[in-house]
């Protein structure tokens, strides 16, 4: 069976008081946690060097770039975000493919980037309201997919998928347990064309409006693996309550 995988997105907020009072919040709380359960905090890179003396928190990027080193100003590499202390990525979130205009190609190759240099990306998919209400979630979902690993299915293994609709992100609206399940189901059913047992070990979490109230039935979902949180992360209580909910 797959092992969990707790995730915040800190998104552009945070403080080093917040490092502090979240690292106090949440060493108890590790200790208790069985090993199948991992916790990931992706703060502003800025802060990743904050997370210090908590040995079972992972710490991770919110981006990560396409390229290995050179002239690329503004950007960090895998190699820097690897020595600053962390070891996941997210990549390809909706804010960044709205915001910064990422395509399905360049997340692609940042997967593949992140992947070569020794990161665990967290790949972003999901739909808009508009996708949903014109029923296709799916085929959104999959060309996501695909663009990243129709040609190179070897990165799958080393991946974690997370699905947020994006109608769901920030608005209090989360998916429901059995609409999220049903994507994720899809999600695995695609990715299981490419390789059935990497299909069957990805962790796939679910993102959108999670908070410590509506997780346990989100959790208890076949295929959902774990969530990542996006403004719940940022309440130290309210996380630890989410972690200790699986
Ligand atoms: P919210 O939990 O604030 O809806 O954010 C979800 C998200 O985008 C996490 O990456």
């Amino acid at each position: 069976s797959r092992n969990y995988l707790i995730a915040a997105n800190w998104k552009m907020n945070g403080s080093n008081a917040l490092v502090k009072s979240m690292c106090a919040e949440l060493t108890p709380v590790l200790s208790q946690l069985s090993p199948e359960i991992a916790v990931l905090i992706c703060p502003p890179a800025t802060l990743l060097t904050a997370f210090t003396g908590v040995n079972a928190l992972a710490i991770g990027g919110q981006d990560v770039s396409a390229e290995g080193a050179g002239a690329y100003t503004g950007q960090l590499s895998a190699a820097l975000l690897l020595e600053a202390g962390a070891t996941y990525a997210i990549v390809g979130h909706s804010e960044r493919r709205q915001y910064q205009g990422e395509t399905d190609e360049l997340v692609a190759a940042k997967v593949a980037q992140a992947i070569a240099a020794g990161l665990t990306p967290v790949l972003c998919v999901g739909e808009t309201l508009a996708e949903r209400q014109q029923e296709k979630t799916q085929q959104v979902i999959a060309k996501q997919l695909m663009a990243v690993y129709a040609s190179h299915p070897e990165l799958l293994v080393k991946s974690v998928i997370a699905y947020e609709p994006i109608w769901a992100i920030g608005t209090g609206l989360s998916a429901t347990p059995e609409q999220a399940q049903e994507t994720h189901a899809f999600i695995r059913d695609t990715l299981a064309q490419l390789n059935q047992d990497a299909a069957e070990q990805v962790r796939i979490l679910y993102g959108g409006s999670v908070n410590a109230e509506n997780c346990s039935a989100l959790f208890t979902q076949p295929d959902i693996d774990g969530a990542l949180v996006g403004g719940a992360s940022l309440k130290p209580d309210e996380f630890a309550k989410i972690c200790l909910s699986i």
